[in-house]
């Protein structure tokens, strides 16, 4: 039982543009619930058979807070943590990076994807995010473990609800790909391990703790027949679909030079196409492309600071969303935008689309619609994103009665965006448990946590 007093401003829905802070409210969460919003709330008597959550009922002084649902991230690389900001890539665009950093990630082992995986959700968890994805397609050969498994380990130690899509890649340099031999698969290895962990993990359940998507790398990475038996083990599983697409013009050329198609043409031809598919990045796309996005239903997960990192181009959200389309956020993979700070992240976005469109580009209820209601569509949750009775309880409350946001309280949610230096919520709350206190995660040694991360770091950056 938690108990969150007295909220300086709550929001229910954030990305309702109608949405007016409740003042002074009560937030009381049950088991993984919110139960009750409301004023002057106490904390229920023990009742027969819940006495261990009356013991352990916390309650919170939430007078300095804004409170929110909290965030979810929809395209991430976690494993890439232990490649940020490597100097000879800081300056090259994605093909030339991918290429270059594919030389590191081959030697990528358990311990790597273990512990980049909590810094990364550590970090999502203290910038107030509750729910993210990662895509990981990288399986170096001789790494026989269960990397998927080792994510959900990672993500039960830090708290996270998490629903990681099974990436792939079946071509390698010798088929004309980018990627080492050592880190690509077969197709049938990548089907085999796609039914595996969908029958092993998935969870279809509204609050679910653990769900799977699969994500074959991108159109430059996969066979076309890799794609089509994915798309169909997906929608035979109902779990959803997602890739890169569309990023970098380079990729429409490479797509044209060896198909004969631009990306878009490619999905559809490929039946990667519809409502349970989410694109990254979709930058590059026509208003012919864009009009069949919005006719398929099919989503695109906007990753503003890694492609502002890798000079990959503006994608039209604003167009997208008067068309109708769902975009949701994203901190992409940590070796293109090297923080997975994800109110930060709600930043840039604002920010990004202002630059193409101009100062009426995008709203703050906008943005938060990208960031909680809309991310929640695209990974599959329907009971989150709202605090309201009989919802989900994953939250995050960020104290503004400090200096950065002095003199920004006329408007406390468009504080978060507009105003801060430090974007670490003072409590992320995920299923009813607190995950993030005062800034720190709980129940982690975060010191511990970086040690072994910048030894992983040094020791895959110098060949293993
Ligand atoms: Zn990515």
């Amino acid at each position: 039982m938690i108990l969150l007093k007295n909220c300086f401003a709550l929001y229910i829905d954030p990305a309702d543009p109608g949405c007016k802070p409740l003042r002074g409210v009560d937030v009381l969460i049950e088991g993984n619930l919110i139960s009750r919003v409301g004023r002057n709330l106490s904390a229920p008597e023990g009742r027969p058979g819940n006495l261990a959550d009356v013991r352990s009922a916390r309650i919170i002084d939430a007078s300095r807070f804004v409170v929110v649902p909290g965030f979810v991230n929809t395209h991430h690389h976690f494993y890439q943590v232990l490649t940020r900001n490597v100097p000879a890539v800081q300056n090259a665009k994605l093909f030339t990076w991918l290429v270059y950093l594919y030389e590191i990630w081959k030697n990528i082992d358990e311990e790597a994807v273990l512990v980049s995986s909590q810094v990364a959700m550590g970090e999502l968890a203290k910038t107030g995010c509750t729910c993210t994805t990662d895509h990981h397609y990288l399986y170096p050969r001789g790494v026989a473990a269960d990397l998927m498994g080792l994510q959900f380990e990672a993500a039960e130690r830090i708290g996270m609800r998490f629903a990681p899509a099974r990436g792939s890649m079946s071509l390698s340099k010798k088929d004309g790909g980018l990627p080492p031999d050592s880190v690509v698969q077969t197709d049938r290895q990548i089907l085999a391990d796609s039914r595996r962990v969908i029958e092993q993990y998935h969870d279809p359940g509204p609050l679910a703790m653990r769900k799977v998507i699969l994500a074959p790398c991108s159109p430059f990475s996969v066979s076309k027949e890799l794609m089509v038996e994915t798309a169909r083990l997906a929608r035979s599983s109902g779990v959803r679909l997602h890739t890169h697409l569309a990023e970098t013009k380079d990729e429409n050329e490479y797509c044209l030079r060896t198909h004969g198609k631009r990306p878009l043409e490619l999905m559809e031809e490929w039946e990667f196409i519809g409502p349970d598919v989410s694109f990254a990045h979709g930058i590059h796309f026509t208003d012919e492309e864009l009009e069949r996005l919005r006719q398929s239903s099919t989503a695109v997960c906007h990753c503003p600071s890694s492609n502002m990192r890798l000079g990959s181009g503006i994608a039209r959200v604003k167009e997208m969303l008067e068309l109708g389309i769902t975009v949701s956020l994203a901190v992409d993979g940590s070796a293109s935008n090297d923080a997975s700070d994800f109110l930060g992240e709600m930043r840039q976005a604002l920010y990004l689309q202002r630059i193409r469109y101009g100062a009426d580009a995008i709203s703050v209820p906008q943005i938060f619609a990208l960031a909680t209601g809309n991310g929640l569509e695209v990974l599959s949750f329907s009971r989150l994103g709202r605090i309201e009775e009989g919802w989900g309880a994953d939250l995050a409350a960020f104290d503004v009665h400090r200096l950065e946001y002095a003199g920004a309280l006329s408007d406390p949610l468009a504080a978060l965006v507009f105003a801060g230096v430090d974007h670490r919520s003072a409590y992320t709350i995920i299923n009813g448990r607190i995950v993030v206190e005062r800034g720190r995660l709980c129940g982690v040694e975060e010191a511990r946590l970086v040690e072994k991360a910048n030894r992983i770091a040094a020791r895959i950056q110098s060949g293993g």
